[in-house]
């Protein structure tokens, strides 16, 4: 199975992930490639940081699952060679990728992320150190980017408590491991 945690910048994607995989191994966290440097403090392993040809020749190659350009950078999915036998993976993309994932992959849980209110995804972005030209390019990308995915269909959640959002997700994915549909009642 795959599970899509898509939703504007600062929302929490990558806390909440980080979280949903440390809890459950049979959870595969797939890193992602990009060509957008590294911000200060970023952990070195948070993507493939590549430069453009390297990104473009991969792509040439057919070495994504999906890739999209955001906020003038290329981010991108490998196609996964490692994935552990009887695992699911875990994508953390934005709105473009996830409607390419729905396309390939129509059974995949597709999650939107939201945070509470737009002062308190600014007080995220400019927590984790974003310049303030950062701030107010992913705050005004955020209504396209909802809007795109409930078009899809995805399932929203809003990240207020983390630990409340993170036990959403896991009932989220045991829903839909079961085979059921997730976000419905049973
Ligand atoms: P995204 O991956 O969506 O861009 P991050 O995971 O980098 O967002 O989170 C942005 C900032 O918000 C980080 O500093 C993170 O620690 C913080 N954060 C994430 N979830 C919560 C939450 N539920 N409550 C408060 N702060 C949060
Ligand atoms: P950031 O620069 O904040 O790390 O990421 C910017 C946006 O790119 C976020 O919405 C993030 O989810 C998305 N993103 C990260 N990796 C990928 C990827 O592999 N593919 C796509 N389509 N988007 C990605």
């Amino acid at each position: 199975m795959i599970i899509v945690v898509s939703g504007p910048g600062g929302v929490g994607k990558g806390t909440v992930v980080r979280k949903l995989v440390e809890r459950d191994p049979a959870l595969w966290l797939s890193r992602s490639w990009t060509t957008r440097p590294r911000r200060p403090g970023e952990p070195a392993d948070a993507y493939v940081f590549v430069d453009e040809p390297t990104f473009r020749r991969r792509v040439a190659e057919g070495g994504f699952l999906e890739h999209a350009e955001f906020l003038g950078h290329l981010y991108g999915t490998p196609v996964p060679d490692e994935l552990p036998a009887g695992h699911d993976l875990v994508l953390e993309i934005d709105v473009q990728g996830a409607e390419q994932v729905r396309a390939r992959s129509p059974e995949a849980l597709l999650v939107l992320l939201v945070a509470p209110s737009p002062e308190e995804q600014a007080a995220r972005l400019i927590g984790r150190g974003d310049s303030p030209d950062q701030v107010e390019r992913r705050l005004a990308k955020a209504g396209e980017e909802i809007a795109v995915a409930r078009r899809l269909g995805a399932i929203e959640v809003v990240n207020d408590r983390l630990e409340d959002t993170v036990a959403r997700l896991e009932e989220l994915i045991r829903q839909a491991r079961a085979g059921g549909r997730p976000g419905l009642a049973p």
